[in-house]
């Protein structure tokens, strides 16, 4: 067994945690009391990568939830999966970050880091054999951001040898709530460059895009986002979840994607795009799969592939189809694009194929790239970030929390 141990922090990164429970739960037949309802044995093959079994065969989310207030973890205990937590593993405090990252990471944060390591060391030491660790959180508030990277980077000291992944929602201000956020997010990707193995980049702006352009969708709201999220980190774990060879643990998702240890930060794509709802009529061959899959349209991330090369590329696909069509169609895209691909690693793309669809679809694909592309989304936030930062706009409220003196960044 190889488990994984999840961690969600702050107001963002609780909700898409808990819609990515939601929906794994679905997929693996475990009911909102933690009951196997399911009825095909795939389901509960790895079924340990992601949940402890508890006494009368209840399944137990592998889960921890950290916040800064009360208000969000409120909500998700009172949700329709919120019984199934275990109550000791909600860690929060009163104070709240103030979309502050100094707040999360070096005041309010650090006061209440402790008792997060505690339940991470708890959960750790009921572990056969830890593989990792998975934290959800947006880089553009306070909490998320900076109490998340700081417990990323306790975690990194006390667990160097296991992997860290990330869900990281990259802020825009298409759908933002404060002007300092390109400050949070700066400070947050420095360190998760650093301290984080694999990133999956979640942007806002993406996001944003794909709810207004293609869902057609007039006012799109975080819940319209958080169903793109979770479908996609639902396909991303896919391999980790059910029986299979390709990138069957974090590790090997890394060594397969990884040719430089700080370019970790992956744009993935999903096909088909929903809306919440809307699932059950849309259908799509094989081939239509792979050519929305690659398509810029269909990345979560505001950046074209077109205008970089890809160093690295996996595919999962998922339902009842050919192998072997898989396989043909994902080399079409690749010699016909050749010029897109690095051409000093060879068969830099991999696919599969799990047969357990996503609740609510017949077929489906998730798409991860390491794309030097991804600079563009970089370097929008890096802009917004010196637009500021040149008149010392805001800093105020980072100094005011100790950041700039006695060595502290
Ligand atoms: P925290 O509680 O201090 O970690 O702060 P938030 O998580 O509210 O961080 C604010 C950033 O997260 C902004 O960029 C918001 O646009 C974004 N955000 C907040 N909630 C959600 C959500 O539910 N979904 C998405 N996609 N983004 C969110």
């Amino acid at each position: 067994m190889r488990e994984i141990l999840h961690i969600q922090g702050g107001q963002c990164g609780n909700q898409i945690g808990s819609k990515f429970w939601e929906v794994i739960c679905n997929e693996h037949g475990i009911d909102p009391t933690g009951q196997y309802k399911g009825d095909t044995p795939n389901q509960l093959e790895r079924i340990n990568v992601y949940y402890n079994e508890a006494s009368g065969g209840r399944y137990v989310p592998r889960s921890i939830l950290m916040d800064l207030e009360p208000g969000t973890m409120d909500s998700i205990r009172s949700g329709p999966y919120g019984q199934i937590f275990r109550p000791d593993n909600f860690v929060f405090g009163q104070s709240g970050a103030g979309n502050n990252w100094a707040k999360g990471h070096y005041t309010e944060g650090a006061e209440l880091i402790d008792s997060v390591l505690d339940v991470v060391r708890k959960e750790a030491e009921n572990c056969d054999l830890l593989q990792g660790f998975q934290v959800c959180h947006s880089l553009g508030g306070g909490t998320g951001s900076g109490m998340g990277t700081l417990l990323i980077s306790k975690i990194r000291e006390e667990y160097p040898d296991r992997m860290m992944l990330t869900f990281s929602v990259f802020p825009s201000p298409k759908v933002s709530d404060t002007v300092v956020e390109p400050y949070n997010a700066t400070l947050s990707v420095h360190q998760l460059v650093e301290n984080a193995d694999e990133c999956m980049v979640l942007d806002n702006e993406a996001l944003y895009d794909i709810c207004f352009r293609t869902l057609k969708l007039t006012t799109p709201s975080f819940g319209d986002l958080n169903h793109l999220i979770s479908a996609t980190m639902s396909g991303v774990t896919c391999c980790l979840r059910f029986p299979g060879q390709l990138n069957s643990d974090l590790r090997k998702l890394a060594v397969n994607l990884i040719p430089f240890p700080r370019l970790h930060f992956f744009m993935v794509g999903f096909a088909p795009l929903t809306s919440r709802g809307s699932q059950q009529y849309i259908s799509l061959s094989v081939p239509e799969l792979t050519q929305q899959m690659w398509d810029s349209k269909n990345m979560m991330c505001a950046a074209d592939p077109r205008h970089g090369r890809y160093l690295t590329a996996s595919a999962m696909f998922r339902g009842k189809m050919s192998t072997k069509e898989v396989d043909e169609q994902m080399m079409n895209v690749q010699n016909k694009n050749s010029s897109y691909f690095v051409e000093w690693i060879p068969n830099n793309v991999k696919s599969s194929v799990c047969d357990i669809p996503p609740t609510g679809l017949k077929m489906a694909s998730t798409f991860i790239g390491n794309s030097t592309s991804i600079q563009e989304m970089f370097r929008r936030v890096s802009e917004q970030f010196t637009a500021m930062f040149r008149r010392k706009a805001f800093l105020h409220w980072y100094t005011g929390e100790g950041m700039g003196r006695d060595g502290v960044y």
